[in-house]
Order: structure tokens, then sequence, then C-alpha cells
């Protein structure tokens, strides 16, 4: 039997995402056959629009509808504590234990054994960004009593321990020493091997105020 070529390229589609296999995939797309055809056009419209309405904040990359998210517009958010991590999600749930500086999503991790290197995540735009920042403390932009202080939030394990190392070794390669920038790591309360986006708020909130100065 050969099944209609629209059930089978959805079919294909759902087996491209992570943790559905052939049958899940399967299964899926018949369970879609019997929605209403309107259900599916709301379905259709909100995948069409899933990229074409979001883009990158131009400052800290992450999600947004607007070219400068509402995190980095905000006056109330303290700039010059920037908290690192690896995607979207991240950002979300550190934002729920009440934090109030800015975020730099990577979309990613240093991963070589996946060929995922420095130049494949916004490692560069974080270095760019931060050494702007610290030229600003200068200018009294912003509060010039204090240093800028870049968090590292990425999960603890073995890549999230590198991608954290390997940032904190690139801004002082480019001269931004102690003096400018404070390197921390959240530390406290998070398993080795721990997410940080499944993390509960509490956990994560420790975790945040036990950060200590990466060297
Ligand atoms: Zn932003």
């Amino acid at each position: 039997m050969k099944l209609p070529q629209s059930i089978t390229k959805l079919i294909g589609s759902f087996e491209r995402l992570p943790g559905i296999g052939p049958k899940t995939a399967q299964r899926l797309t018949f369970y879609l056959l019997h929605f209403p055809q309107e259900e599916l056009e709301v379905f259709a419209e909100s995948l069409e629009s899933l990229k074409k309405d979001t883009h990158l904040c131009s400052i800290c990359k992450n999600v947004s509808e607007t070219d400068i998210c509402s995190v980095c517009e905000d006056p109330a958010r303290d700039k010059g504590t920037i908290v690192v991590v690896a995607n979207s999600l991240d950002s979300f749930a550190l934002e729920r234990t009440g934090f109030d500086g800015v975020y730099h999503v990577l979309h990613g991790i240093i991963d070589p054994l996946n060929n995922i290197g420095p130049e494949e995540i916004f490692v560069k735009e974080l270095i760019d960004r931060v050494e702007k920042l610290t030229g600003e403390v200068s200018l009294e932009t912003i509060d010039s009593s204090k240093v800028v202080e870049v968090i590292m939030a990425t999960n603890m394990s073995m890549e999230g321990e590198s991608t954290a190392l390997y940032i904190s070794k690139m801004l002082r390669e480019r001269g931004l020493d102690e003096s400018k920038v404070k390197v921390s790591r959240i530390a406290r309360g998070l398993p080795v091997g721990g997410d940080v986006e499944y993390a509960d708020d509490i956990t994560l909130g420790r975790a945040l105020e036990g950060r200590f100065e990466l060297k």
C-alpha cells in the first residue's frame, strides 16, 4: 500500500524533531488527519510565522519580536551584569528567579564532538559586547562604581564547563582584566551534569547567588 504523499511528507517532517521516532511521527500525522481543517490552518499559520515573525535581539541574541528585546530595552535592568546562557529557554528559567540583570544567549555550546566550535555560536558577539560595555563604564553611561560582571550560566556538563572557561579566557585575552570584568560561574545547588532549563526556581536562584569567580 502506498500512502498519499502529503501524509508521508508530514511523517518525514515530524521524524526530524528530537525525541520523535518513525512510529510517533506516524501516530501524530494520523492524529492530525482527524483535526478540523480550521484548526490545522491555525497550526500551519503558527508554524509559518514561527521564524518569520521572530528576531534575535541585536544586543543579547535572545528571541524577540522586535530588534531589541524587552529585557535589553528595560531601563530598570542592570546592563552591567550579563548572564551567559546556552539557549533562550535557560534565560526564561533564570527570569523566574527575579534576576534583574541582562542576558547573552549563545544559541548552543562548544561541543567539538558534534562539530560545534566557538564560531558556530554567539561567542564573538559576547566578547565584543562586553568590550564595548567596559568602554562605556569609563564614559559613565552605566554605573562606573561597578565593574562589569559576566556570569557563566551554561549547564554543569563537560561542554558547559569548557564553554564557560573558553569565554573567560577569551575575555582576558581581549585585555579585559579583573579590574574591568569580573567573570563568575553559577554553582551551588546545581547537580553535576544538571540542566539550567530544568532546575527549579529556588535552586537556580541559589546557584546564581552562590556564583564564584572564574580565574
Ligand atoms: Zn536583548
